[in-house]
Order: C-alpha cells, then structure tokens, then sequence
C-alpha cells in the first residue's frame, strides 16, 4: 500500500485499511464452487455455548449467515455479514435397543464421515446418501437425498440456535417440514437458526435396503454380490458417484446447481408426448416430476464451456468453474439455461444452491 500523501490522516486510513484487510478472510478455500469472495468477519464455532455467548455479547451485529462446508453455495460478492463456520464436532449412541439406535451427531461433522462412522456400527438407513459432501448440520437444510433415500426417514429431531436470542431451540422431525430438497429452514426459518445437532434414528438389523434406483443393482450385480449389506450398498454409491460427478477438489462445483421441476401430471404427460424419451416421476397429488439435468441436455448445454464456467460433460446439471469464475459468471450461465428450458419445455427450473450474500 504506497501512500502519496503521507500527511498523519492518510497513514491513519491507509492503516485501518491494513488492518481490516488483514481481519479478512477470503472464502475461497471454504466453497466447492472455488470461488474468491471475501467475508468481512469469520468466526469459528466449536460448540452450542460458545455460540450463544458470542450472539448475548454481539447482539447487535447484522444477522449473520452460518457456514458448513460450502458445498450448497454461490458466493456472489463479498460478504458485510459475519460468516459463522460451523466446526461443532462430536458422534455418539444416544439411545438404543435391540432394533434401533439413535446417534446424535455435532451440526460441524463431516457427513461422509458420519456414513461410514454408521456402518462401522452397523447402522443403516443413510448407505444411499454416502459420499454427499457437506456437514451433518447442514444436511436437514435442503433434506438431503441420493438414490431414492431423504434425510427425511431417519431424522429423529434437530437442536439449534436462534441467530436472534441466542436461545436454544429443539425441532422435532415433523417440526422441521421436511419436503422434496426443502424444508422449514430454507423457508419461515430461513437464516433464523444454526443447527447445532442432529439425531438420527438407524437400524440395527433387518436394514431395509434400496436398491432400486439409478445403477446400484447394476453395480452390485457387476461386482458380483449376489445378498448385499449396507456396506456394499455405500460402496456401490460411492463408485457409482465416483465415476460420474466431478470431485470438487478437482473442479469447483456444488453439485447438482438445478432442483428437478415438479409439474402438474397432466402438463407432464403432454410434454411425454412431445418428447417421447423424456424420463417422468410420477408423485403424489396428480404431480409428476421431471428430470432437470435431461431438459437441459436437450436444450443442448451438456459439456459446453462460457468462458471460465460450464454445464459438466456428464451430468447437464453440475455446473463447474473451470478455474477463476466469479459468482455472477456461474450465475449468468444458469439464467441462460433457465431461459432456454423455458423456451423449449415452458418449464421453470429453480435453483438448488443458495445464492449468498
Ligand atoms: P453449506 O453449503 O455450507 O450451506 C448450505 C446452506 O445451508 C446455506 O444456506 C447455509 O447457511 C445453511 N447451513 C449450513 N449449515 C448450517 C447449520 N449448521 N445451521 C443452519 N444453516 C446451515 N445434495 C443432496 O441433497 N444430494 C446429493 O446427492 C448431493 N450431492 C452433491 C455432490 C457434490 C459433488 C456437491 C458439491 C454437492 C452435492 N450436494 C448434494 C449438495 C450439498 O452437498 C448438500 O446440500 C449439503 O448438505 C450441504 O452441506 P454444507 O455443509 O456444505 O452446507
Ligand atoms: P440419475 O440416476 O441419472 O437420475 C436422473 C434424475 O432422475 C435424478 O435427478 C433423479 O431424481 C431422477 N430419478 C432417477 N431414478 C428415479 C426413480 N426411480 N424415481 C424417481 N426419480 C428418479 O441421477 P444422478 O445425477 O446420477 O444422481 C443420482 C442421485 O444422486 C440422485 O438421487 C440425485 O438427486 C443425487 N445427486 C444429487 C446432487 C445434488 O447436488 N443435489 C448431486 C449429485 C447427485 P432425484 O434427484 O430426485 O433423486
């Protein structure tokens, strides 16, 4: 920083400009998009009441905005807010008998490493939702699901943190209105709270195991398993991702960017007949849902790159930073695609990822 002046005002600016920047931190190694954006103020959690004491003492700062592991973001600029990371750690059985089990798991836990941690144990009911990145307090927020399976079937309760108070809040399952990538949190309590905890309740025995979705089957038949166990059911996931979605390390993503659209049956049904190939979830309530990834595909944007930015070569519904990509540059492609699917299909489809600030 090189000062003109040097009368005693401007070293003074030029010093508190130092020292804010030095306060600063630079979110990029805390995104999987890999996106520069810096936060104004970070602060690490390491548990419940260390938060609460920090919100009683600070009740005044702009509401903040929690992180876990930044798999579900778009930083779109810098951030004024304070940015709480969430390193809340800690698993243990909390309940227990000869059927089930209930674990309860600190909001900062790996969630992978929670999966594995379970079946080290014996434990199902999450083996479909292995390797999602991200952290076992963020998983309720958008009802995390893979292959057939929602967060949803064995989310036992959630214990969390009003941003406002600084009280300590318990939600039941139901509480939390757990819906198809959405539930309470992304909506009335949306930025309200940070989840501190969950509970989940697992199987110990009789593990009901789902199969048939995707290519599990395929998987585990190619590798020659004829009675699986959960394990080998994590493991055909984890292949099966592996081999088709971009690791994050490699090339920045969040995963899928897209929610599929759920549409009217009859409005499906029509486009069916448009399209013959297009893949149909028919759903409760005369709904049907589409696959996003398949209409933005037809509408041309697999594997194609803008600039620093692209629709990945496997899967039309990742988008990736091809290295150096600003949030707006992601997101200027993902309006284009938008606009184009509702050109070709008349169907709106909404993002999964959260836009910050
Ligand atoms: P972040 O990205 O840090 O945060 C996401 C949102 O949740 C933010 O709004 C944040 O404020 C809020 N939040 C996070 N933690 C807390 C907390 N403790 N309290 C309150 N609010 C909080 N998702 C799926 O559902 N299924 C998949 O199969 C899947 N696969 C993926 C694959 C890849 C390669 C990637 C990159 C992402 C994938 N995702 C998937 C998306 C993502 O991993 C999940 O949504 C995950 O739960 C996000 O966790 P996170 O800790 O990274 O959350
Ligand atoms: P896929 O198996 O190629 O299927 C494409 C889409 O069709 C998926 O979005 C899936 O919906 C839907 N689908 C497939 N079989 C279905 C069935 N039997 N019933 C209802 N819907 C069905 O998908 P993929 O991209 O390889 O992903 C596999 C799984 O991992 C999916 O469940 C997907 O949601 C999940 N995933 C999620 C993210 C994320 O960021 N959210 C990223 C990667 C993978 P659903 O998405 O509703 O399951």
């Amino acid at each position: 920083m090189y000062c003109k002046q040097q009368s005693p005002n401007c070293w003074r600016t030029c010093i508190f400009a130092a020292l804010k920047l030095f306060a600063m931190q630079n979110l990029r190694p805390y995104n999987t998009f890999g996106i520069e954006a810096w936060a104004a103020s970070f602060i690490e959690i390491n548990d419940a009441t260390e938060l609460r004491r920090y919100l009683v003492k600070h009740n005044k700062h702009a509401q903040p905005l929690v992180l876990g592991g930044g798999s579900n973001i778009l930083l779109m600029d810098d951030l004024q807010v304070p940015v709480f990371k969430n390193n809340i750690l800690g698993k243990k059985i909390v309940w227990e008998d000869a059927d089930a089990a209930i674990v309860e798991v600190g909001g900062g836990e790996n969630w992978h490493g929670l999966v594995l941690w379970c079946l080290e144990l014996g434990l199902g009911g999450i083996e479909n939702l292995s390797l999602i990145p991200g952290t076992a307090g963020a998983a309720p927020i958008q009802n995390i699901g893979a292959y057939g399976v929602e967060i949803k079937e064995v989310l036992h309760s959630v214990e969390a943190v009003e941003l406002a108070s600084g009280r300590l809040r318990q939600f039941s399952a139901s509480d939390c209105r757990l819906g198809y990538r959405d539930s309470f949190f992304k909506n009335e309590g949306k930025g309200r709270f940070f989840i501190t905890s969950i509970q989940l309740k697992l199987s110990k025995r009789d593990h009901r195991l789902r199969l048939d979705y995707g290519d599990i089957r395929r998987r585990l038949e190619e590798t020659g398993i004829t009675h699986p166990d959960i394990c080998a059911v994590s493991e055909a996931v984890t292949h099966i991702r592996q081999s088709k979605l971009p690791d994050p390390t490699r090339m920045g993503n969040a995963g899928s960017f897209f929610k599929n659209p759920i549409v009217p049956l009859e409005k499906a049904l029509r486009l069916r007949e448009l399209w013959p190939n297009m893949p149909l979830y028919e759903q409760p309530n005369q709904q049907a849902k589409l696959a996003a990834g398949w209409l933005i595909e037809q509408c041309g944007w697999k594997g194609k790159r803008v600039g620093n930015v692209g629709c990945h070569e496997k899967q039309a519904l990742v988008l990736v930073n091809y290295g150096g990509a600003t949030g707006r540059e992601v997101w200027a492609l993902a309006t284009d695609i938008g606009a184009s699917v509702a050109q070709k299909f008349g169907v709106e489809i909404a993002p999964e990822v959260n836009l910050w600030p």
